[in-house]
């Protein structure tokens, strides 16, 4: 039987100086700590890359320090819209959702799009009543309030500034979004992405964490891939898809491949992604100050990190 498995995960790249507090280091020093832990644990029991990685992304979501779930950012207008996505490495099959306002779990609902609908993508009105016919309890939006995302928002709201404008002091604003990839002791793969998208978000502005291909992608014949940063670079650059096609046509290794795309194809400061291939071998590359990640493999690896 086999017993190798490796587990990488993520909770946001961007503008993240290592002179950031002590405090909010240790504090999301120890969350990725806690959340790999329970992740490893998993996997070590012999579940699922596909189970592991939507339930690892569950306890991000129930964490107000990342963009995702209960600490999504704030939207233009006030609320908070959701988007995530999950790809079974085994099959290629996907699920992904955009625009959720009242699920405490997107990416489980990615998840019930894969596995209960005939569609990989369902949008905002449409996917809640979907997830109302399978049971899915509805949260009132208040419950993903948070006083951080709250005062971030304060400071621009009424203006167009996201992070996206470069120029401006907000795009340093700390980001969050989560992702989980993972082979397991069967020799499988998956991926997941999920986030709140960008603060002051207009107009159902989607990201590239719900796109298959640009947030998300996994295949077992290559590697699984979690994408983090300017999704509008990484939609246009089909970043995750990428990394697979440089293994698979080109016969680069994960690493050549995924360092190539974040530090050749795309410009400096736009953000990392985290990958697994089907050997196990990881790789965690980012072209912002930091990022938010961790890895624990069957060969003993653990560690969590922000820089370096
Ligand atoms: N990629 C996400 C988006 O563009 C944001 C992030 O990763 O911080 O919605």
């Amino acid at each position: 039987m086999k017993t190798k498995y490796t587990l990488a995960i993520h909770g946001g790249a961007g503008a993240i100086p290592p002179t950031i507090p002590e405090d909010q280091k240790k504090q999301y020093l120890e969350a990725l700590e806690k959340i790999l832990k329970y992740g490893n644990n998993l996997l070590k029991k012999g579940e699922t890359a596909l189970r592991t990685v939507e339930l690892v992304v569950n306890k991000f979501e129930d964490c107000p320090l990342f963009n995702c779930g209960k600490g999504s950012v704030f939207t233009y207008d006030g609320g908070h819209s959701m988007d995530a996505s999950i790809m079974d490495g085994r099959n290629r099959e996907c699920g992904a959702v955009t625009g959720i306002t009242r699920i405490k779990h997107p990416i489980s609902l990615a998840n019930d799009v894969m596995i209960n609908s005939k569609y990989v993508f369902l949008n905002g009105k449409g996917a809640e009543e979907f997830a109302k016919e399978l049971g899915y309890k509805f949260k009132n939006q208040k419950y993903f309030d948070t006083e951080k995302r709250y005062e971030q928002w304060k400071r621009v709201q009424g203006s167009d500034e996201t992070a996206l404008d470069h120029n401006s002091e907000f795009a340093a604003a700390p980001k969050g979004t989560v992702g989980a990839v993972a082979l397991d002791i069967h020799g499988d793969l998956a991926a997941t992405t999920s986030t709140g998208g960008m603060t002051n978000k207009k107009w159902d502005r989607i990201g590239d964490s719900p796109i298959i291909g640009a947030g998300t992608f996994a295949d077992n014949s290559s590697c699984a891939i979690s994408s983090t940063g300017e999704g509008e670079e990484f939609i246009k650059n089909v970043v995750a898809f990428d990394v697979h096609a440089l293994i698979m046509y080109k016969g680069l290794s994960l690493k050549e491949a995924s360092e190539h795309v974040i530090n050749k194809v795309l410009k400096k400061g736009i953000g990392g992604l985290i990958a697994v291939d089907k050997d196990g071998n990881y790789s965690l590359p980012y072209n912002t100050l930091g990022m938010y990640r961790g890895v624990a493999t069957s060969k003993g690896v653990f560690k969590v990190n922000i820089w370096e």
